[in-house]
């Protein structure tokens, strides 16, 4: 049997074996298998025993990163965990995201509500919560929330990139950018927190320090290296990258930086619309025009 290790950002599958000793492939590709790994007494969620290793600090006992339950030793226990009962926070927990992810967000709240309450400790619950007040608008319990999952598990970084995307939306840059580091200094390879945290200071007119960021995430895109799967994270960090560019002046280099934007992304009017003012200032007027007019039908498809 198969299961994937639960750690972020970690794709090792766990093979759970009968023959003695461990499945001798899963054996073979370390990089790829775990034979060793925890599981979590409540929510049974499996974790490999690199994710395990790297959370151990000292001599006290790693805690299940998602609801704070003991971890023990899930190679040889499995079976005997998985087939026990959730507790109560667990059940509460699971039964508030299930309606959040359907849209109820206001039924999901009571469920999130007693999860933390039954368990204080829960930082998924506490995530999640935060997630689903920062859709009701409630912006200042939504922080607080997300800034608990963050204080609770010092390696997760979703909790720090939701508050930026909060931040944002109430129009504080400073803090967005504060908690963007956050998540990056958290994990470095995690790339949504580096597109938005370049163009906010883009924005901000701080183009080299955007620029920094863009090319430092272009790097790490193209070693390969980058987790969470942000959907057409290349093309949004080159597009980044050619703003960034024509508003140092740098024309030639910022209308290359979009033109691989567009090569590898849907179709975004900004985009096209900074490659029109590339080229327009390059001289290449009747490409200038037609870049132009692409970013207003794009921007009609839009609306
Ligand atoms: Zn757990
Ligand atoms: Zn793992």
């Amino acid at each position: 049997m198969v299961i994937e290790c639960g750690g972020w950002g970690c794709d090792r599958l766990i093979s759970i074996s009968t023959v003695p000793g461990g499945n001798p492939v899963a054996l073979s590709e370390p990089d790829a298998w775990a034979i060793e790994f925890s599981i979590c007494e409540d929510c049974k969620e499996p974790l490999c025993d690199r994710c395990t290793r790297k959370r151990t600090r000292g001599f006290r006992a790693v805690r299940c990163p998602w609801c704070h339950g003991g971890l023990i030793d899930g190679r040889h226990r499995w079976e005997e965990v998985t087939s026990r009962p959730y507790p109560e926070a667990i059940t509460r927990y699971e039964e508030g995201l299930a309606l959040a992810e359907a849209g109820r967000i206001a039924e999901a709240m009571p469920a999130f509500d007693s999860a933390v309450r039954l368990r204080p400790t829960y930082v998924l619950a506490h995530f999640h919560r935060g997630i689903a007040l920062g859709e009701l608008g409630r912006n200042t319990e939504a922080l607080e929330a997300l800034d608990e999952a963050s204080r609770l598990d010092l390696f997760n970084p979703l909790a720090s990139f939701e508050k930026g995307a909060i931040h944002e939306e109430l129009s504080q840059p400073q803090q967005a950018i504060k908690a963007y580091d956050e998540a990056i200094r958290r994990e470095p390879r995690y790339i949504a927190p580096r597109i938005n945290k370049a163009v906010m200071l883009n924005e901000l007119a701080q183009w080299d320090e955007a620029l920094a960021v863009c090319d430092d995430t272009i790097r790490i895109i193209e070693a390969d290296q980058g987790i969470d799967g942000a959907e057409h994270a290349y093309a949004h960090i080159q597009a980044a990258k050619g703003a960034c560019l024509l508003n140092l002046r740098r024309d030639e280099e910022g209308l290359a930086a979009l033109d691989v934007a567009i090569a590898n992304g849907p179709d975004d009017p900004l985009t096209y619309r900074n490659r029109g003012i590339a080229l327009e200032r390059l001289g290449r007027h009747e490409e200038a025009r037609l870049s132009l007019r692409i970013a207003e039908e794009c921007a009609e498809q839009d609306n």
